[in-house]
């Protein structure tokens, strides 16, 4: 009862953020619908609510971050999604990604290691009303190999290198998405499968906290306050 104001009120911030998106160079209808549909409050810190629409990252706990918007925006639009997708993401963080591919294929797969901030990715899921979607606490870095192969596939934390479990898990057609290169700084790499080979090429450098996993980095280290 008490929420319905507070999310009417904040549909005028949730619609000035989707017109930034669009000025910024997101073109993708469906992308931006998606973004509307998505009450980016409901996914950070109650106390962090009044910048929820900034079109910046945030941090979500556990020292990891919620990425900047127009950051998921790009991404989603690499993917060129039609709605029949079966998409693979890795680094569920609070939900907020997780949501917006809900609103534009078939069926999420979302993983995430740190079991506080899965917790809480439920819960802002189950709240957002979506039911196409399953979550998996683990290590992404080596996939799910239960549900494979994915027509895409999302890394939202930056690697290494790319690691063989994804790349053996991507459909025939499939795209994957995955920054590549230090702690500090990557590359955003596309990866498709076409006619069994793998092909590859970067797309532009941006800003990840590290994927942590026996096929990312190793240890036990926080984020780096990245997107
Ligand atoms: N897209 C998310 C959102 O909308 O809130 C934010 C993702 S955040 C930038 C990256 C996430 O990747 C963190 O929550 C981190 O714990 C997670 N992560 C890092 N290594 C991982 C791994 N091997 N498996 C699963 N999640 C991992």
């Amino acid at each position: 009862m008490v929420a319905r104001p507070v999310d009417g009120e904040l549909r005028g911030a949730r619609l000035r953020l989707v017109e930034a998106l669009r000025e910024k160079g997101i073109r993708d209808l469906s992308v931006l619908r998606a973004f509307e549909m998505t009450p980016r409050h409901m996914f950070v810190p109650t106390g962090l609510r009044h910048r929820a629409y900034e079109d910046a990252p945030l941090p979500i706990g556990s020292g990891q971050t919620i990425s900047q918007p127009w950051v998921h925006a790009r991404y989603l639009e690499l993917l060129h999604l039609t709605g029949k997708e079966r998409v693979l993401e890795i680094g569920t963080g609070s939900g907020y990604q997780t949501v917006l591919l809900a609103h534009l294929v078939a069926q999420v797969f979302s993983i995430e290691r740190i079991p506080a901030l899965m917790q809480q990715a439920r819960e802002n899921i189950r709240r957002a009303g979506v039911n196409n979607v399953s979550v998996l606490l683990g290590d992404g870095t080596i996939g799910w190999r239960e549900y494979a192969p994915y027509d895409a596939i999302l890394v939202s934390a930056g690697a290494p290198s790319i690691p063989q479990p994804l790349l053996d898990q991507l459909a025939e057609g499939g795209r994957l998405l995955i920054p590549v290169g230090d702690r500090e700084e990557q590359k955003l790499v596309v990866a498709e499968r076409k006619n069994g080979q793998i092909t590859m090429r970067d797309e532009a450098p941006v800003r990840f906290v590290p994927l942590l996993g026996s096929h990312g980095w190793n240890g036990d280290a926080g984020g780096t306050g990245g997107a």
